[in-house]
């Protein structure tokens, strides 16, 4: 029997799972951070002059020959280490033909039935192992460029390295794929492979998805649905595609082999092309490349110094910070934040404590974080930055860790640090936040509340304690927040037992 499958935001899908499994395999195109192509010596780079970035190999001028770039294959190398791959010693590039204008030589040199690595996987927080059947290098392709009527080619992309990484039809929902996918984005960028920009194209995935009697061995046809660049998109565009092919079962019909796209505006997939099979691409082994061959000396250099995963950090972060395994994971889900987190930990060293400092990383900077990512209509983690100045976070933690401000005031602060952009010093200036820490006016401020109340005062002596807080809070609004917590209750104490006793 195959466990059912809680779909926590997809509830529609609990109802098609007590009949049927759902089976989901996914193929991941990464590109890689290398300086220069894949096979050739022009840069890769994003954002330049079309066609500037280009050369006889990747326009595929007669006589040009491919020549591997090895930066290529050492972070492909990475790749296969950090999943636990089987590295292959021998591993051969072959030719995959087909036609169309953004790909100049009339095939894509990949890698086929001998690839760089096979086996690995992943495993998912409900322990779920997602195996990993292969990962291989290729070339990117260039860009189609549609302008009114005309159509432009721009061959920068080319020829860039990437590496398709292919998992097993593990999964079993939306939730569990996008968790996958996560986990991957996380893995490459950690370790450095690539800089996962979803919005640029350069971590992009393909679901397969399929669904099959509960419990039957024997899989059911699959749709591939292409290029979705979104762990929000990817659940929706599998729990549409389910529910779809469900409706499509449940009425007799069969599920036809097909490439599907994904339109967000609409929340639905729809058919590209029929599925082409391997022999319409007439694999065969590439001729101007010899067998790519991995000494185990080159294994063990990558190894030795593999970037630390995730998982790793997150233990690091428990060990080194005393951070409990919640606030660790959430902040190691991104490099972007774990590094972050660690530049604030090691400049204020002696200032703020690292659980202090999680805190307030959890709830001030990631509600920026995602305040910033809603305005760019993105997923937080798809930033490539904290858009928080690490500079201005640490003068304000200092002028609160010194008590030149209060925290409730170093909030206020941080909300216009963040829409002004400006620095907490120059907006403690301006707004006049000085903390009232002296004895004096914390006197004044107190004797007048408890004489402009002297009716609550009754009460409390009556045994109404619950006004203290009362009181705490007429004297903070009288100074705009700007006393002293700590000094403040110790004072409002004091004075109202002296006015019992003199009572
Ligand atoms: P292709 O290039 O034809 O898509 P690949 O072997 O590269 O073939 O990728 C197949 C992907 O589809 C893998 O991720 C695999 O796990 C997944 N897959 C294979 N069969 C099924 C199925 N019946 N249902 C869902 N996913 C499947
Ligand atoms: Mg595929």
């Amino acid at each position: 029997m195959s466990e059912h499958v809680f779909s926590k935001n997809y509830p529609i899908l609990n109802k098609i799972t007590e009949k049927y499994d759902i089976v989901i395999g996914i193929e991941v195109h990464c590109q890689l951070a290398s300086k220069s192509k894949m096979f050739s010596r022009s840069k890769n780079a994003y954002g330049d002059a079309p066609n500037s970035n280009i050369d006889p190999t990747c326009l595929a001028l007669p006589g040009a020959l491919p020549v591997v770039n090895e930066e290529c294959i050492d972070l492909a190398l990475r790749m296969g280490l950090a999943v636990g791959s089987t590295i292959q010693k021998v591993s051969v590039f072959a030719r995959k033909n087909y036609f169309y204008p953004d790909l100049p030589k009339g095939y894509q040199i990949t890698q086929y039935d001998k690839p760089l690595c096979f086996g690995g996987s992943l495993t998912l927080q409900n322990k779920k192992v997602v195996r990993i059947e292969r990962i291989q290098l290729e070339e990117d392709a260039g860009k189609n460029i549609h302008v009114g009527t005309a159509s432009l080619v721009d061959y920068n992309r080319a020829g860039v390295g990437l590496i398709e990484i292919v998992s097993c039809p593990d999964m079993s929902s939306p939730e569990e794929a996008s968790e996958y996918l996560k986990k991957l984005h996380s893995y490459v960028v950690n370790l450095d492979i690539s800089d996962g920009d979803l919005d640029r194209g350069n971590f992009r995935a393909d679901a397969n998805v399929s669904l099959k009697p509960k419990g039957s061995s024997t899989f059911g046809q699959r749709c591939e649905i292409k290029n979705v660049n979104s762990f929000k998109y990817l659940e929706k565009a599998i729990a549409y595609e389910v529910e779809r092919q469900h409706e499509i079962i449940e009425n007799g019909g069969s599920i036809s082999m097909e490439t599907r796209g994904y339109d967000s505006d609409k929340n639905e997939t729809y058919s590209l092309r029929t599925k082409e099979n391997a022999k319409d691409y007439r694999y065969f082994p590439e001729p101007d490349l010899p067998p790519l061959i991995i000494s185990n000396e080159r294994i063990e250099r990558i190894r030795s110094i593999l970037p630390e995963l995730p998982e790793t950090k997150t233990s690091r972060f428990i060990e080194t910070y005393h951070l409990p395994e919640y606030d660790a994971k959430v902040i190691c889900a991104s490099k972007v934040n774990s590094t972050y987190f660690e530049k604030l930990v090691s400049q204020l060293k002696g200032t703020c404590d690292a659980k202090f400092l999680a805190n307030f990383f959890m709830t001030e900077v990631m509600r920026a974080i995602k305040i910033y990512a809603d305005t760019k209509g993105i997923s937080p983690d798809e930033l490539n930055e904290v858009p928080v100045s690490l500079e201005h976070c640490v003068s304000l933690l200092k002028l609160q860790a010194n008590g030149t401000i209060s925290g409730r005031i170093g909030k206020e602060i941080f909300e216009e640090m963040i829409s002004s952009g400006k620095s907490p010093n120059l907006i403690v200036k301006e707004k006049n936040l000085i903390q009232i820490s002296d004895d004096i006016s914390i006197h004044e401020i107190c004797l007048k509340v408890l004489n402009e109340n002297q009716s609550q005062l009754n009460d409390y002596f009556q045994g109404k304690e619950k006004l203290f807080g009362f009181f705490v809070g007429q004297a903070m609004k009288i100074s705009g927040g700007k006393l002293n917590p700590g000094k403040l209750n110790e004072r409002m104490k004091e004075m109202i037992e002296s006015q019992r006793n003199k009572g």
